[in-house]
């Protein structure tokens, strides 16, 4: 039976980051039925991924990329712009520790495909290896959170410092950090720019249909097919990489959940205000505590960067009281941590989707005969994502990659009960995650 898409993404063209580009012109919308071999719905960096894996595999094959809206505007365009290389593990067990060595493993492979492709296709997109600052406002996440950390990295044989608050004044310009554990094998870039670079690259064979939302999907029988409000594309195989907006779809409903998260770029810092900074060194600041605390950056154009917000958005839209008030707050923030800038100014503010599971494993494979999802991206996508969208296409293909496995040892995506014990349960866990963590704001 084929099936309505319920709610589909809405671009409300306040990404910061797309704002500081040249305009781009989409691809054409679908028009018209149309047969391929392959349909992958969702140009972010799962699905880019997926349709380049397609296409290295079968050369032959014909291969649909259907966007519903434009590349990069959505969250692979929206997000902080870290790639990240390192996982996290939650102890320090022996398990854990192998888990969070095959998860180094099939993030580097995704971080090389990236860089590999930046520097091929000459993306222009302030990619560069700067590495992550990990930071603890408060003592005690320094001394509980950050500590695992510094054991997971040394069980690993990962190279990282230990940074106290005069270090970390001297290198970024804040006392505001107690401690933060430094590692170098972040890149940082401007996403929106890095997922159209990605897209614009794709091979010939990959058809990029954008402005298409699909409307109504038929995962199962010999050939799935896709539906916009003007064509259709029949395929031999379907893959959704649709990540929050799956529950639209009617998969992995019952095992992620979409959340909410906003962010801010300042006008670019004046000359004194950077002086005053003390500091021209681009940097990126992740907070160890996940869910109530700020991620940050200084760009290479002179702006700083916040995202911080984060909520449960089982309706994937909402409200102009809520933006403004997190609009207000990533001011603050920003103002507490640089008194000594002055008038700090937001130029953009925005927000997007993701989806996130209990359990922080992915929801990955077939779905149906000739249907297959990679989903759930828990954060950390750029990198993540990009593995899975590689990994479902060789899953569809029937090919055999040790990195499949890899992937999978984090689990899968568990059990979430449906609307509304869901709403009570997820919505008090957060609520209670970001009282808890106020501190690390
Ligand atoms: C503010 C913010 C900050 C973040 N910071 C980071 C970070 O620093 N580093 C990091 O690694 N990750 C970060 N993330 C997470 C990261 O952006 C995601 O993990 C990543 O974008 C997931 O990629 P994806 O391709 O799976 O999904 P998406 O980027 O969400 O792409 C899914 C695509 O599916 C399309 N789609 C949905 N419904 C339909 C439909 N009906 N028809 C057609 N197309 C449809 C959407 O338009 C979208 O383009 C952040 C996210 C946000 C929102």
């Amino acid at each position: 039976m084929p099936r309505s898409v319920d709610i589909l993404p809405a671009d409300d063209r306040t990404n910061g980051w797309s704002a500081l580009l040249p305009t781009r012109a989409p691809r054409s919308a679908l028009q018209g039925d149309l047969d391929f071999d392959w349909v992958v719905v969702g140009a972010g960096y799962a699905g880019i991924a997926a349709a380049r894996q397609l296409a290295r595999q079968q050369p032959n094959a014909s291969i649909a990329l259907v966007e519903a809206g434009e590349v990069g505007e959505n969250a692979s365009g929206r997000n902080s712009g870290f790639a990240i290389d390192l996982p996290h593990a939650p102890s320090t067990s022996a398990e854990s520790t192998e888990r969070g060595r095959r998860a180094i493993r099939v993030g580097r492979f995704a971080l090389d495909e990236l860089d590999g492709l930046v520097k091929a296709h000459h993306i222009d997109c302030d990619w560069e290896r700067s590495g992550r600052y990990h930071v603890a406002v408060t003592e005690e996440i320094a001394a509980t959170v950050l500590k695992t950390y510094a054991s997971n990295l040394e069980a690993w044989h990962e190279p990282f410092q230990w940074l106290n608050r005069k270090e970390l004044q001297e290198r970024l310009g804040t006392d505001y950090y107690s401690a933060a554990i430094y590692t170098p094998g972040t890149y940082l870039m401007n996403p929106a720019a890095l997922v159209r670079g990605l897209a614009d690259s794709l091979p010939l064979q990959v058809r990029l249909f954008e402005n298409s939302p699909v409307v109504e999907v038929e995962l199962n029988g010999p050939s799935p097919y896709v539906r916009t409000a003007q064509g259709r594309i029949r395929a031999g195989k379907l893959i959704l990489t649709v990540n929050a907006f799956s529950q639209s779809f009617g998969v992995h409903r019952e095992r992620q959940v979409p959340v909410l998260l906003f962010a801010s770029l300042t006008s670019q810092l004046s000359d004194s205000q950077l002086a005053l900074l003390g500091t021209d060194v681009i940097w990126g600041v992740t907070p160890a505590h996940g869910v109530a605390g700020s991620t940050l950056r200084l760009t290479r154009d002179r702006r700083l960067m916040i995202r911080q917000g984060f909520e449960y958005s089982p309706t994937l839209r909402t409200t102009e009281a809520r933006r403004a008030k997190t609009k207000a707050m990533n001011l603050d923030l920003l103002r507490r941590r640089f008194p000594q800038l002055g008038d700090i100014k937001l130029e953009h503010f925005w927000m997007g989707w993701l989806a996130v599971s209990q359990n922080h494993a992915p929801a990955f494979g077939r779905i149906a005969d000739n249907a297959y999802a990679a989903s759930c991206c828990n954060g950390s996508g750029i990198v993540r994502h990009t593995a899975a969208g590689t990994l479902i296409a060789d899953l569809a293909l029937g090919r055999k990659n040790p990195l499949i496995d890899d992937f999978l040892i984090q689990g899968t995506a568990n059990y979430i009960p449906p609307r509304p014990l869901r709403d009570i349960g997820v919505g008090l866990t957060l609520m209670w995650d970001m009282w808890r963590g106020r501190a690390e704001q």
